[in-house]
């Protein structure tokens, strides 16, 4: 059983719950060691317009999602899933996510400057919403980095919306107000109420990978095949919230796009930005940067090799 097979190893289950109070401990000194010792580090992973998504000739970079990882003292580097979980109960979220927001904001500072003015988007804790925290980082990180504020793009959930809707709202509104831009990401998979999407400032609806894996090539309307398969597995969902974003006039973004089909198919459908392994995985900052500023050729040989397959 699970028991037996995690003896003797740590293996950080996605859900905190599922992890014991000592490795709890231990990942808790491991963050608490990270912020210390300055090893946070962000990645960069590119989203493209769609229009200029095609096979071997990504250069229609329009943004970057930063994602945040642990880089031990070995240079490992520890993906988020084995600690965030365990920095939001915590609390180390707070620091640690006030951290990536000054970061990002000063390497697209950097890429501004440089002559690329993307938007940056930035993942953001509900913890950051306790007590105002999020106003106070976001100025803090803005004025740090003198970065234009529509070029940053904050990333929530839809479980911020769960409980005090009403003080959410208010910090929302607050944050537009200096400028920056709101992402509901992984949407779909929480709480959905259309009700919000009117009442917010929100400017794009991430589509969650799980949807988009379940996009394929169009299968014929009454098809055998068709009648086989879920809804899901026809991404029906995928579609609909790339309809859904048009209709409240937001910015549609499909991540987790790993093949050439999910990619026509969402092209076909009127998705606007694309984000995933097919574009490219999640870079550390200096080969993003190569990647933004076209000195990608061993990028562009991964692509090749994808839509070869097809
Ligand atoms: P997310 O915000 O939904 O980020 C997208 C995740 O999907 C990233 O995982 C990314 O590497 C992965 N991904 C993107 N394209 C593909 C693809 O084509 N295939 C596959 N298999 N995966 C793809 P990552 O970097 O491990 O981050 C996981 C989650 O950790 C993020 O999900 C986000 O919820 C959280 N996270 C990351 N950085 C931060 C941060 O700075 N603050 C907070 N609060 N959360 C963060
Ligand atoms: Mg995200
Ligand atoms: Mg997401
Ligand atoms: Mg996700």
């Amino acid at each position: 059983d699970a028991k037996e097979q995690g003896r003797g190893q740590y293996r950080f289950a996605s859900g905190a719950s599922g992890i014991s109070s000592r490795q709890r401990i231990e990942v808790e000194t491991t963050i608490r060691k990270a912020i210390d010792e300055n090893r946070l580090v962000l990645y960069y992973q590119p989203q493209v317009s769609s229009g200029s998504a095609e096979a071997g000739k990504f250069n229609g970079i329009i943004g970057a999602e930063a994602l945040i990882r642990i880089k031990t003292v070995n240079d490992e580097i520890i993906p988020p899933s084995q600690f965030i979980d365990v920095a939001e109960e915590t609390g180390l979220i707070i620091p640690l996510g006030g951290w990536a927001l000054i970061q990002a904001c000063k390497d697209a500072k950097e890429w501004k400057q440089a002559g690329k003015p993307i938007q940056v988007s930035v993942n953001v804790s509900q913890r950051q919403f306790e007590r105002g925290h999020i106003i106070k980082q976001t100025e803090e990180a803005l004025r740090v980095s003198d970065l234009d504020p529509q070029l940053l793009k904050l990333e929530v959930t839809e479980s911020l919306f769960i409980r005090d809707a009403q003080r959410v709202s208010d910090i929302m509104n607050d944050l537009k107000k200096l400028g920056v831009c709101f992402a509901i990401d992984d949407f779909g998979t929480g709480y959905s109420s259309l009700r919000y999407l009117d009442a917010l400032p929100i400017d794009s609806l991430k589509i969650d990978k799980s949807f988009v894996d379940h996009l394929q090539n169009d299968v014929p309307p009454f098809s055998a095949d068709r009648l086989d398969k879920s809804i899901q597995q026809n991404g029906t969902i995928a579609l609909a919230v790339v309809s859904m974003a048009r209709s409240f006039g937001l910015v549609s973004v499909a991540e987790g796009v790993e093949t050439i089909e999910q990619l026509e198919a969402l092209k076909r459908r009127g998705c606007d930005v694309i984000q995933g392994y097919l574009i490219s995985k999640p870079l550390p900052s200096d080969l993003f940067r190569d990647f933004l500023f076209h000195e990608y050729k061993q990028f562009q040989t991964d692509v090749i090799e994808h839509s070869e397959k097809d």
